[in-house]
């Protein structure tokens, strides 16, 4: 028995203080599994800090971008019960030394264990204009501007939306507009064709379905510069657009690297085997904002991944309190889903390490699918509060996700 341990047996040993940041879908699954283990001991006390007190639901952006309306979820009510606190705010910096969080209203919250989950945003930063003059979908607010543009043009009856990206989010966003706005014209451009790490069957039924939609494709371009009005290409050519949304890559919040943790080349906490800061072992990062490695590289962005390594951050804090070494991650993918409209959906089935099987869903089968997948964060949240354990099961990845790191942690 540890010397925490003996001052809980004794009823001396004060709460052991995490603070989650970021309540999307990683942070929300590390504070809830831990909250909920914890069933009222006393022994954590969980704080949860997020920019907005309603809970973002990444995936369904490009529908807000539409002007469609999506559910109220609140995250105060959903940890009502479970003992974690919620503080709105926006987090200016932390202080790994002084194991202290600052918000943006001058407030300092102290830890003893961080789960850092900010999550990443559209990256502006890639090419010149794009901070000033794109719209994207970085959070509900930035949704809506487009949303709003998008309803002045179409008001107009004439218009041309360019989405620079041609990866998930811009497909997903163009397919949307398109449908919704069918007097608009859409242009999705990327280096890529839409749907190119896919099995050919379900690269074709996306571009069928794009094409139906009246999506115009060109791949193999870059856009390099964006100006009012226009984007301009990198072989000269500039297109005239009244309205553009910068899907091309994501970027994390520079907080972790101005902190003085270990961060990549793309600024993502590196974590240990366990998902510690491989500089601050009293730091946990994950999803988005973390550089997981596993057997097949490094992951990336997903909520399919993200909500596991929540859940894995939670029951490594939860074993680590009871003087246990906290387990190596392990995960492997399992699907892509993408939406083409509300009607349309192909879902492309994969490999631990991403790569795609040859089983493939399209149409309404894929619409469900879809719809289920991102639906259930939330009811997996509430599951999570009565059961804890429910949430902690994803597919590992078997030989696919074994690391050396991970052998000899096991
Ligand atoms: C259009 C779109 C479609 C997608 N579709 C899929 C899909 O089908 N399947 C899939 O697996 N993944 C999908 N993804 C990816 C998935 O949404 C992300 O990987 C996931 O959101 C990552 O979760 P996270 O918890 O790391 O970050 P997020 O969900 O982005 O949460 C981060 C939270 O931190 C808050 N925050 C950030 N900075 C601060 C700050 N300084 N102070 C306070 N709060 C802050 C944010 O407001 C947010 O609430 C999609 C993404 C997009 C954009």
């Amino acid at each position: 028995m540890n010397a925490k341990q003996e001052q809980r047996k004794a009823g001396t040993a004060k709460a052991h203080r995490v603070v989650v940041l970021g309540a999307g879908y990683a942070g929300m699954a590390a504070a809830v599994q831990l909250a909920a283990r914890d069933k009222g001991r006393g022994a954590v006390e969980v704080t949860v800090v997020n920019a907005q007190e309603r809970f973002t639901e990444r995936m369904r952006l490009p529908m807000t971008a539409t002007g469609q309306q999506l559910s109220e979820l609140s995250i105060t009510q959903l940890l009502d019960g479970t003992g974690a606190r919620f503080v709105r705010g926006w987090v200016t910096a932390v202080d790994p030394a002084a194991k202290t969080v600052r918000i943006d209203d001058d407030r300092v919250l102290e830890y003893d264990t961080l789960v850092y989950g900010l999550g990443a945003v559209a990256d502006t930063a890639a090419v010149p204009g794009a901070e000033d003059h794109a719209y994207t979908l970085s959070s509900p607010q930035e949704a809506e501007l487009l949303a709003e543009r998008l309803e002045r043009l179409a008001r107009r009856e004439t218009g041309t939306v360019v989405v620079a990206g041609s990866g998930l989010v811009g497909i997903e966003s163009a397919a949307e507009i398109a449908e919704r706005y069918p007097h608009l014209t859409v242009l999705l451009l990327g280096r890529q064709e839409p749907g190119a790490t896919m099995h050919p069957k379900a690269k074709a039924y996306l571009r069928a379905a794009l094409d139906r939609l009246g999506v115009q494709v060109r791949a193999g371009v870059e856009v390099v510069k964006v100006l009012p009005g226009s984007v301009d290409l990198a072989d000269g050519e500039n297109l005239a657009a009244d309205a553009v949304l910068w899907a091309g890559g994501m970027r994390v919040s520079p907080l972790a690297a101005a902190a003085g943790l270990d961060v990549d080349d793309h600024g993502r906490i590196v974590v240990d085997a366990t998902l510690r800061s491989v500089s601050h072992p009293d730091v946990y990062a994950v999803g988005d904002a973390a550089a997981i490695t596993q057997g097949y590289g490094v992951m990336h962005g997903t909520c399919q991944g993200g909500m596991p390594t929540g859940v894995h951050a939670a029951l490594g804090i939860d074993r680590a309190l009871r003087g246990k070494e906290p387990n190596p991650f392990r995960f492997g993918y399992y699907h892509t889903p993408v939406s083409l409209g509300r009607g349309d959906a192909v879902v492309q089935f994969t490999r631990p390490d991403d790569r795609p099987r040859r089983i493939v869903l399209t149409g309404g089968l894929a619409v469900r699918y879809k719809e289920t997948v991102t639906a259930s964060p939330w009811p997996t949240y509430g599951r999570m509060k009565k059961m804890p354990a429910s949430g902690a099961f994803w597919p590992h990845g078997g030989r696919y996700s074994r690391t050396d790191r991970g052998r000899s942690a096991t």
